[in-house]
């Protein structure tokens, strides 16, 4: 049986048929294939994993002769639980100094701030708004200086909102156009 040692090279249905009829004879007790039958799995474990529709192919294809196939996925998709959950966890509490931050937009719910992995303060409220900024105390800072700067002229509400495309929270006033990125 001619097994491609090149990793580039695609899987062919020739060579998917060998594959079966190797699982085949392997079934049947010729422990001579075992090693053949071991590079053709690693092969298409390789392709496999390109795609997880592939992925999925070649688990029911394979059925249990490649347990291990089946054993490697689900040791990726634990290890990619995980690495969910983890982002979870990163929610940034602030420690016992830190007061809650009341959502400038609609001004009723608590921002909630996780630290993302490139240390990036994500900021979220029930209202539905995600937004990125500095720490919570200097986003604080911003927000009153930033009112108190338009109060000085204006009399109508600075009102905030997220930009969706930057997702950067914005201070606008429709009555004297007082503009402000935070
Ligand atoms: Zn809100
Ligand atoms: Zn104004």
């Amino acid at each position: 049986m001619e097994c491609p040692t090149n990793p580039i090279c695609k899987t062919t249905i020739e060579q998917k048929l060998k594959a079966q009829k190797a699982a085949k004879l392997y079934r049947l007790g010729s422990p001579k294939l075992r090693d053949l039958l071991r590079e053709k799995c690693r092969i298409r474990f390789k392709e496999a994993r390109r795609n997880s529709h592939d992925r999925m192919r070649a688990i029911n294809e394979e059925g249990e002769d490649q347990e291990e196939i089946y054993n490697e996925f689900i040791e990726e998709i634990n290890k990619w639980f995980a690495e969910q959950q983890e982002e979870e966890e990163n929610y940034f509490e602030g420690g016992p100094k830190m007061n809650a931050l009341i959502c400038p937009v609609c001004q009723k719910g608590t921002l909630v701030v996780y630290l993302n992995k490139d240390s990036r303060y994500n900021y979220r409220c029930r209202c539905g708004i995600s937004f990125f900024d500095k720490d919570p105390e200097i986003l604080r800072s911003l927000l009153a200086v930033e009112i108190d700067k338009h109060e000085q002229f204006c009399s109508k509400p600075l009102i905030f909102f997220v930009d969706p495309l930057m997702q950067q929270l914005e201070g606008i006033c429709e009555a004297c156009d007082y503009f402000s990125c935070l």
